[in-house]
């Protein structure tokens, strides 16, 4: 029998992930792979979110997400980003952001259209760009002099062209650590209205930029002559810690909400009816709750980049997210890939490696991705058995 499966989604095969978290539950590894934290987020959510629950919202909710969530969502997105927007018709709630991606691909692309992204990138992109019959265009993101991931302007520049419909951007980047400086997000704005693209921008790791990170996180739909052309997606996964919910939302014109809603309406309709309200309970935290969070991932952070260069790697500078990366050539490791296959049967942790993330895979060959989302005591674990590499 032949496959079932459509040609142009073969060459996805099971993610990563799969493979090394299978191996890290067979070797007993310390599983710093997978990028999801080990403990709850704010209880003030996990309340809400049990008395909806109990209290009847379990019914389908409207398309676009309940009003108080809507309403929390443009209210998180002016206290922080300075960004005004019309809850009733900017803002849409979605399956987690990749939902948000996935729609707004099939959306916005015929066949044939080329996107703009930036490589290592999250695996759901390439996936959603195929699935629209659109084509990627990479530029790669490689170290500089300072460990910083930059990358190339005429690269970038010969990305675009007359096919380009748009721009997909994440910063702060997965896997990578990077987070996109003002000069560079200007230079991509510049493209996206010279090209007449529109620019969808992945920023789940909003709240996760570091105190020592060159800039703040600047969002590409505030720069000008960006807001129009813009669909700017978060999620509630990551800031607060609950990647299970798979709460996301869209915000942007309401020509492109309403794009978007409209292949969204056919995938999944609504999600989870009982988490909007305790998403909307926690966008609406103090400050506090949002520097707390930053800060005490900075910690943990620090915890694990001393340990990995203890260990004899190289640690390429992690701005912000959850994730850094580290270049395996100095303990003699030439193919990520192989290394962290070995890694767990020599020292007990699992780590990916990123080359998968690139369609010019030699570009990352060499480099691995740990993520330190994880408990003090869990990341204090894995450095004593990295310890044992030297
Ligand atoms: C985790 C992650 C997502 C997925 O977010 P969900 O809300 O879980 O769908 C999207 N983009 C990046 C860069 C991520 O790291």
């Amino acid at each position: 029998m032949t496959d079932p499966l459509v040609e142009r989604m073969r060459p996805f095969g099971t993610t990563i992930f799969t493979e090394m978290s299978a191996l890290a539950v067979r070797t007993g590894a310390v599983n710093l792979g997978q990028g999801f934290p080990d403990t709850d987020g704010p209880a003030e959510m996990l309340a809400a979110a049990a008395e909806a629950l109990a209290s009847g919202a379990n019914q389908y909710p409207p398309l676009a997400g309940i009003p108080a969530l809507r309403t929390a969502i443009a209210a998180h997105e002016q206290r922080f980003w300075g960004l005004g927007r019309d809850p009733d018709a900017e803002v849409a709630v979605t399956a987690g952001a990749t939902e948000a991606i996935a729609a707004t691909i099939l959306a916005l692309c015929e066949a044939g259209d080329e996107v703009v992204c930036f490589e290592p990138y999250y695996d759901s992109y390439a996936a959603s760009i195929t699935l629209a019959g659109a084509v990627r265009r990479p530029v790669t993101l490689r170290p500089g002099p300072t460990g910083r991931y930059e990358f190339d302007e005429g690269e970038l520049r010969a990305a675009f062209g007359p096919r380009t419909r748009l721009v997909l951007l994440n910063t702060p980047h997965n896997p990578t650590g990077k987070v996109f400086t003002r000069a560079e997000l200007t230079l991509i704005a510049e493209l996206c209205q010279q090209h007449d693209a529109y620019a969808v921008t992945d920023e789940v790791y909003e709240h996760l930029v570091f105190s020592d990170a060159a800039e703040t996180h600047i969002p590409l739909a505030g720069l000008p002559g960006m807001r129009e052309r813009t669909l700017r997606i978060s999620s509630a996964g990551k800031t607060f810690s609950c990647t299970g919910w798979k709460v996301g939302w869209a915000t942007g014109p309401a020509r492109l909400v309403s794009a978007m809603l409209r292949v969204k309406q056919f995938l999944t309709f609504v999600n989870a009816s009982p988490l909007q309200p305790a998403v909307a309970v926690a966008l609406g935290l103090p400050d506090s709750y949002f520097t707390g969070f930053t800060a005490g991932l900075q910690e943990r952070r620090d915890r694990l980049v001393s340990g990995l260069t203890d260990a004899g790697l190289t640690v390429l500078p992690s701005e912000g997210t959850y994730f850094v990366t580290v270049d395996i050539r100095p303990l003699g490791g030439t193919d990520g890939i192989e290394f962290c296959r070995w890694l767990p049967e020599r020292c007990g942790v699992v780590a990916v490696p990123t080359q998968v993330f690139y369609d010019h895979q030699d570009a990352g060959r060499h480099l691995i991705r740990f993520a330190f989302c994880k408990r003090a005591e869990v990341i204090d674990e894995a450095v004593r058995r990295l310890k044992t590499l030297n």
